[in-house]
C-alpha cells in the first residue's frame, strides 16, 4: 500500500509535493511520499476535534477498549503484510519485526484495553470534612478528562511500534489523535490507517499525516494552535525545538529521547550471560534503538578478557541490517573516523563491509568496537545511533557508578553482576529512567518507561501514559 495520508476518515495525497522513499538495503528508491501541507495538517486538526464533539468523544471507556481490540486484531489479521512493510522501511532483519516490531504493536493496543476496564473514569474520591472555605462535609470525587487533540511525533527506529505505544494509550484516554510517523519509514502507520478505516472508530478519532519535520508537516502539528498535548519520540536536539514550538501555546509535552546508555560489567558477573547480552544490548537493529549500549563499562579483571571476547562477537556478526539512510550512515561513519583521531584503539570493524551483492549500494556501516578513550572524547559523550560501543576499564563500584552518570543523557542502563547486594545497591544509583540487571529490554508495559537528564520529560507505560494523555478534576460537592 502506497504512503497516503488518512483525515477525517478519508485517504488522500496523490497529487500533492513528494519526496522519495529510499531503500536502506541497496540506496534505490521504493516509492514516494506526499508531503503534508500546512492546509493538510490543519484539516487533521479540525477532523480530530469534530470526532471529539461526536461519538468518540461520548465513547465509554468500554467502548475504547472494544476499539482498541478490533484494532489490535485487525493488525494481527494482516501481520505478514505488515512485517514486509516494515523490513522493507528501515532494512531491519525481517525476523527481527516478526518478533518484536509488529507483535509488541499489537501488544500495544491490546495492553490499553486491558487497562481501561480497571481504571474507568473515577480517578480518586475522599469524603472529608470542609478543611476551609466552608463547614459541614464534602464530597470530593476526581475524574480524568481526556487533554483534547494529541499530536504523536514517531522515529525511524520503531516505526510502528512506537507510535502505536503513543497512539494506544492517547485513545484509551478518549483523545483524538494526528500521527506524524518519520518521514523515512510512512508505510506500517499507512497501513495501521488502512485497518483503522475498517473497524468501528468514529471518523476523526486517529488521523495520519507524512512529511518531514523542520519547516513541515511536524513543526505545523506542533506548533498548531488546535493541538492539546505533544507526545514525541526521537533526538534530543528535535525535543528542544519541539519544546520551543510548543512553547507559544503552552503546549505539554511528553518526551522519549536519545541516549548514551552505559552497561556496567562487574568481574564476579556470568561473564558468558554478560557477554551475549552485551552483544545484544549493542549490536541489536545496528544499534539503532534508543536503549542500545553504547558505552561498557568493565571490572579491571576480566576487562582484557571481555573485550576480546566482545570484539570477536562484532565481527562474526553476519545478518543485520543497514543504518537507515546516507546520511545517518555518513553520521555513524563519521563518528568512526573521530574515535580514531581522539586516539581510540579499534577491536573490531571501524568500516563498511562489502558483501559482494546489491547490499554494498545500501548504508551498511561494520559493527564496531572500540577502547582507549578518555571520558572526554566526543565519541563517548555523544549519541551515535550505531552498532557501535566504546569498552574502558573500572577499579570500583563508586567508579563504576560515577562513569555510568558522567553523561548528559540517562536513558537506561544494564548491570551485570551476581551480587544480589551490588545489584540493589548500583541499579538505583545510576542515573536512567530504565535499569536492567543481569537483562535487557526485557519489557512490562505497564512500567514506568522514559528517561532522565537529556533522555526525555515525563514517562510512558500503563497508568503513566493514562495519566498523560488525561487531565485531572476535582468536583467537590458540599454535603
Ligand atoms: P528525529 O528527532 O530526527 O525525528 C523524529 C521525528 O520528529 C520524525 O517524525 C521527524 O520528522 C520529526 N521532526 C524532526 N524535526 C522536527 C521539528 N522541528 N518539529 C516537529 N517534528 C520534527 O529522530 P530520528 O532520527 O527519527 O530517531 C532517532 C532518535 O530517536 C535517536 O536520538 C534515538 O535515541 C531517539 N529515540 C528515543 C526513544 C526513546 O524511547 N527514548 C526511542 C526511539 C528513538
Amino acid at each position: 500500500m502506497k504512503p497516503e495520508h488518512y483525515v477525517g476518515g478519508a485517504f488522500s495525497g496523490d497529487g500533492e509535493r513528494d519526496f522519495p522513499l529510499i531503500d536502506p538495503v541497496d540506496g534505490t528508491e521504493r516509492g514516494r511520499v506526499p508531503e503534508a501541507s500546512r492546509e493538510t495538517v490543519d484539516a487533521a486538526v479540525r477532523a480530530a476535534r469534530r470526532a471529539l464533539q461526536g461519538p468518540w468523544g461520548a465513547a465509554s471507556p468500554q467502548d475504547r477498549a472494544a476499539a482498541l481490540r478490533e484494532i489490535a486484531d485487525g493488525v494481527e489479521a494482516r501481520f505478514e503484510e505488515f512485517v514486509d512493510a516494515e523490513a522493507a522501511d528501515t532494512g531491519k532483519p525481517r525476523d527481527l519485526a516478526a518478533t518484536v516490531d509488529i507483535p509488541r504493536a499489537v501488544g500495544n493496543f491490546r495492553a490499553y484495553a486491558d487497562l481501561l476496564y480497571g481504571r474507568g473514569e473515577h480517578a480518586y474520591t475522599t469524603r472529608v470534612p470542609g478543611w476551609s472555605g466552608g463547614t459541614g462535609e464534602a464530597l470530593n470525587y476526581t475524574v480524568r478528562r481526556p487533554l483534547g487533540v494529541v499530536a504523536v511525533i514517531s522515529p525511524w527506529n520503531l516505526p510502528l511500534l512506537l507510535l502505536t505505544w503513543k497512539v494506544a494509550p492517547a485513545l484509551a484516554a478518549g483523545n483524538a489523535v494526528v500521527a506524524k510517523p518519520s518521514e523515512q519509514t510512512p508505510s506500517t502507520a499507512t497501513l495501521l490507517a488502512d485497518v483503522i478505516h475498517g473497524t468501528g472508530l468514529p471518523a476523526g478519532a486517529f488521523n495520519l499525516v507524512h512529511g518531514h519535520g523542520p519547516g513541515a508537516a511536524g513543526e505545523f502539528l506542533t506548533g498548531h494552535p488546535g493541538v492539546d498535548a505533544i507526545a514525541f519520540t526521537g533526538e534530543s536536539a528535535t525535543g528542544a525545538a519541539i519544546m520551543r514550538n510548543a512553547a507559544e501555546h503552552v503546549t505539554p509535552v511528553s518526551f522519549e529521547l536519545g541516549g548514551k546508555n552505559p552497561a556496567l560489567i562487574f568481574a564476579d558477573a556470568d561473564l558468558d550471560k554478560a557477554l551475549d547480552g552485551t552483544v545484544r544490548s549493542t549490536f541489536t537493529h545496528s544499534g539503532q534503538i534508543c536503549l542500545c549500549t553504547e558505552r561498557v563499562y568493565v571490572e579491571r579483571p576480566v576487562f582484557a578478557e571481555f573485550t576480546a571476547a566482545l570484539a570477536e562477537r562484532a565481527r562474526a556478526l553476519r545478518d543485520y541490517g543497514p543504518m537507515i539512510s546516507a546520511a545517518h550512515r555518513d553520521k555513524v561513519l563519521s563518528y568512526y573516523r573521530l574515535a580514531v583521531e581522539e586516539g581510540a584503539t579499534v577491536a573490531a570493524g571501524g568500516g563498511v563491509p562489502a558483501f559482494g551483492d546489491r547490499r554494498d549500494g545500501g548504508f551498511y556501516v561494520e559493527p564496531t568496537v572500540l577502547t582507549g578513550l578518555p571520558e572526554t572524547a566526543r565519541v563517548v559523550r555523544e549519541e551515535i545511533f550505531g552498532p557501535v560501543c566504546h569498552v574502558a576499564p573500572f577499579d570500583t563500584e563508586e567508579e563504576a557508578v560515577r562513569l555510568a552518570n558522567d553523561s548528559p543523557y540517562g536513558l537506561a542502563a544494564t548491570v551485570w553482576t551476581s551480587d544480589l547486594s551490588r545489584a540493589h545497591r548500583v541499579a538505583p544509583r545510576v542515573e536512567a529512567g530504565i535499569v536492567w540487571v543481569n537483562c535487557w529490554n526485557l519489557r512490562d508495559l505497564r512500567t514506568p518507561f522514559g528517561g532522565v537528564k537529556a533522555s526525555g520529560i515525563g514517562r510512558e507505560g500503563g497508568e503513566y501514559s493514562l495519566d498523560f494523555f488525561s487531565e485531572p478534576v476535582n468536583v467537590c460537592v458540599q454535603i
